[in-house]
């Protein structure tokens, strides 16, 4: 298939390969290795130079899980990435954490947290760009405390989950106490039936395997290079169309806009593959890589959840020099279906902000109900990208770049 940059029936046809014609583009799947096979072949075929950068991942397959006491049992989901287990043992229960840290060894039990410390989800162990404390106590009170599993009664809460009930409350591939996962009402019926002893059996494999950035070059000079990234991973159970098969297909139009770009300046396109894997595996292998020279970055653009249907698409700046943030501003403020939208750091970007790098990040305006209700949800289908922006978004970028190239 040919790219055309002004073609949103190629975005269409990128879009459902992407989304439709794979299975699942998670990390360590098959799926998601064909996916980069895909960029990579489109961006060398509008003339980029392209790299992999593998890393060691996990793959996990699972089967289901199931949660019974005799004739009676209750539905649950074995957590994301849990080890398997086949368990038979009484129940504790607890819901705070210094419930737990009061709790006497808990070997050869179960342990049932529900109530408070469901709240939220827990952000994995070793995730390294957010890590709030109070997470980490819980992590360290349930380990100390070995129970044989945990199961977790979770409510609805898309601030960290997304549109998913329940949540799982453990998604972590370095946690290594199988684990399982309820809605808060199927937890008020187990607590409420006490039986003496349940059975919990989580059928799950972790396997090792690879996986890979794309990082794909213009230009000459790289000691300070513009980055264009987009993740291309997404959550096991969703087509990940806005969460960010979108992103993708817009820097594949953006690629090809650029084709003839031969410039000093060095210009990367970074196809980042792990924004929703529980350890950030691509990005920490990119960053791995650059070391302290991320500090170099000219300008980063991210582009995460943008292009949804009968939205604009929002637009936020991030430490920019006065000269490129006037020249940048001016460049977005005229563009019909871009507004402004607030900082937001739940994405690629981030780590560019972080290094003090300038930069600038692409979603949807209606970014807080897309979150609630569809990301990481089988709901993300390509039904609810509109191609046409994302042309228009290739586009754009393909401006800004020049932007900055200019100085
Ligand atoms: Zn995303």
């Amino acid at each position: 298939m040919e790219y055309r940059a002004d073609g949103a029936a190629q975005a269409a046809a990128a879009l459902h390969f992407l989304c439709t014609e794979l299975p699942t583009r998670t990390l360590g799947t098959e799926g998601n290795r064909r996916a980069t096979q895909f960029v990579e072949a489109h961006l060398a075929a509008s003339g980029w130079r392209t790299e992999r950068q593998v890393f060691d991942c996990l793959e996990w397959l699972y089967a289901g899980a199931n949660l019974s006491a005799g004739e009676a049992e209750w539905p649950v989901l074995p957590g994301p990435w849990s080890l398997p287990c086949n368990v038979e043992a009484a129940l504790f229960a607890c819901a705070t954490v210094e419930e737990i840290e009061a709790a006497p060894d808990l070997s050869g039990r179960i342990l049932l947290l529900h109530g408070p410390i469901t709240a939220e989800q827990l952000m994995p162990k070793r995730f390294p760009f957010y890590n709030p404390d109070e997470h980490q106590r819980i992590y360290t009170a349930v380990e100390s405390k070995r129970p044989a599993a945990v199961v977790a009664a979770t409510a609805r809460n898309p601030s960290l989950a997304g549109g998913i009930y329940p949540f799982p409350l453990f998604e972590d591939g370095d946690f290594d106490i199988p684990s399982a996962y309820m809605t808060d009402v199927e937890g008020v019926r187990l607590l409420a039936a006490a039986p003496a002893l349940v059975r919990l059996e989580v059928c799950s494999q972790r396997r090792p395997t690879t996986g890979w950035n794309v990082v794909a070059r213009k230009g000459s000079s790289f000691a300070s290079p513009i980055v264009l990234c987009a993740h291309i991973d997404a959550k096991k159970g969703t087509p990940g169309a806005l969460d960010n098969a979108a992103g993708v297909v817009t820097l594949l139009l953006a690629a090809e806009l650029l084709s003839a770009y031969e410039g000093e300046q060095g210009v990367e396109v970074v196809i980042f593959n792990g924004e929703d894997n529980y350890a950030a595996a691509g990005e920490i292998e990119y960053l791995r890589r650059l070391g302290p020279a991320v500090r170099n970055v000219r300008f980063a653009i991210n582009v995460d959840g943008a292009g949804n249907r009968d939205n604009a698409i929002a637009w936020s700046l991030y430490g920019c020099p006065p000269m490129i943030e006037e020249r940048v501003r001016a460049n977005l403020i005229e563009r019909p279906n871009f507004v402004e939208g607030e900082v937001w750091y739940q994405s690629d970007h981030a780590m560019f902000v972080q290094a003090g790098v300038p930069a600038l990040a692409f979603t949807t305006d209606n970014f807080a109900q897309v979150w609630a209700q569809i990301a990481h949800t089988a709901a993300d289908t390509p039904e609810l990208v509109d191609c046409g922006a994302l042309v228009g978004l290739a586009h754009t970028i393909h401006h800004i770049v020049h932007v900055i190239v200019a100085g």
